[in-house]
């Protein structure tokens, strides 16, 4: 089939790449990543549809240091994704060619796309959809950890992909690297997405003396993406970086707010254990998958319904009933002042107000730098009325939420960072 295919959408090398081009049809765009390109495809010989991500190394703004970074980098993610190859929530890879200038990787189509989008789409998950996500993303995890020596170290919810039948899969293992061995000095880059950076990879980017960092990076990753299926949002945010960084460092974050208060207590108690500043206390994934809010409810619960559940079907059922044959009394009016005054206090306008928001605007969210999704449920004075009200353009100072310093020189929790501190990569 031929592509209707716009500039920004042409194939490259042709030529050079014959052998997947012979295998395979190139269609539409599926996503993108920072150094690559992932479109579905169809198997000229089976019809089967599959996605390929294509790596192109002869971008234009590469240099030949970058292209050899690039290659070599997806050599590693190749290799570890041909370790892990079987694991029923690993993404598969299917096939590979490489050519001077481009790399195609070809992968299991995950036709429901990425959790990211799933939540957009939801605005924020119920516990239990959490926990079913949770735990399938902890057992992956665990098996990295501990079966293969593998950290993953880009854990978010753009790389879970979900396939037909909604079972979330782990992709993109570009920065995933073997764990050192025992006595081996431990790992010191900064890789990853902003927003998801573990403390101690921060602080060890910051500290020559910092002993360095370990497998603990995912589990603090497995932190953030909990808080942010029930949330809606991510725990650590502010629209300039370096604040954003403060308070990952300082592990300052909260759950009070009026959206937490429905949430129970166990959900809460295992992201705090999660997200533990310090990576010796915080939770390994198979602790994590041996706490109450996993094992209360084990997967081989089955739907079939226990007494107290009968109990409350029958009861609701009454309910029910009753509410037929007598309509509801009007509800009570709730004060127009307090619409005003705190409107984000009321949980039932709040998630109205999400809901529309992510409704209108959904499509703008994660897309670019400083299109993130914590952005839509920011409710704090913007940074025009923080400047009235007495901050004079700090830099940096932490104290507000965000003066005209934090603002021209900030961004939000978006880019993507492999390599050295502070160096974001945008291809
Ligand atoms: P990068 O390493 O450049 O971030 P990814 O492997 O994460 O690349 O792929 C980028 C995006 O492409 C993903 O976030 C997802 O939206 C889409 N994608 C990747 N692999 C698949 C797949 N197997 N099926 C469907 N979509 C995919
Ligand atoms: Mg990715």
């Amino acid at each position: 089939m031929t592509l209707g295919l716009g500039d920004e959408d042409s194939l490259p090398d042709r030529v050079g790449a014959s052998e997947f081009y012979q295998k395979y049809n190139p269609m539409e765009i599926l996503g993108r990543g920072v150094s690559s390109v992932v479109r579905r495809c169809v198997s000229k010989a089976t019809g089967g549809e599959f996605a390929v991500k294509i790596i192109d190394l002869a971008a234009e703004l590469l240099d030949a240091e970058q292209v050899d970074e690039i290659r070599s980098s997806t050599h590693t993610e190749v290799d570890i994704l041909r370790r892990v190859a079987g694991h029923p929530h690993i993404i598969q890879l299917i096939d590979c060619f490489e050519s001077s200038t481009v790399i195609f990787l070809v992968f299991d189509l995950m036709r429901k796309g990425e959790l990211f989008d799933y939540l957009t789409e939801k605005v924020s998950l119920s516990e239990k959809e959490t926990r079913r996500t949770m735990r399938a993303v902890l057992e992956v995890v665990r098996y990295l950890h501990d079966e293969v020596g593998v950290v993953h170290r880009d854990l978010k919810p753009e790389n879970l992909l979900l396939d037909s039948s909604g079972e979330i899969k782990l992709s993109d293992f570009g920065f995933a690297c073997c764990l050192p061995a025992e006595g081996q000095p431990q790992l010191r880059e900064l890789y990853g997405t902003p927003g998801y950076l573990a403390p101690e990879m921060l602080q060890c980017s910051m500290e020559p003396t910092h002993p360095g960092y370990g497998k603990e990076v995912d589990m603090w990753a497995c932190g953030v993406i909990t808080y942010t299926l029930l949330a809606g949002s991510p725990p650590f945010w502010h629209r300039k970086q370096l604040l954003m960084l403060r308070l990952i460092m300082e592990g300052r974050y909260q759950m009070s707010s009026p959206t937490w208060d429905d949430k129970t207590s166990c959900v809460k108690d295992l992201i705090s254990r999660m997200l533990c500043v310090d990576p010796l206390q915080r939770l390994t994934a198979a602790q994590a998958l041996a706490h109450p809010f996993f094992q209360s409810y084990s997967r081989e619960q089955r739907p079939g319904l226990s007494p107290l559940r009968r109990f409350r079907a029958v009861s609701l059922a009454i309910l029910a009933a009753l509410r037929i044959r007598s309509p509801p009394p009007p509800l009570p009016v709730t004060p127009s002042a307090l619409f005003l005054g705190a409107p984000h206090a009321l949980l039932a306008l709040r998630r109205c107000v999400d809901a529309a928001a992510f409704r209108l605007y959904g499509h703008w969210v994660k897309r670019g730098q400083r299109q993130d999704r914590a952005a839509l449920f920011e409710d704090a004075p913007r940074a025009v009325l923080q400047l009235a009200t007495g901050c004079v353009g700090c830099v940096g100072c932490g104290g507000c939420v965000g003066c005209v310093g934090c603002v021209v020189g900030g961004g939000g929790g978006g880019g993507v960072w492999g390599g050295a501190w502070q160096e974001e990569r945008e291809f």
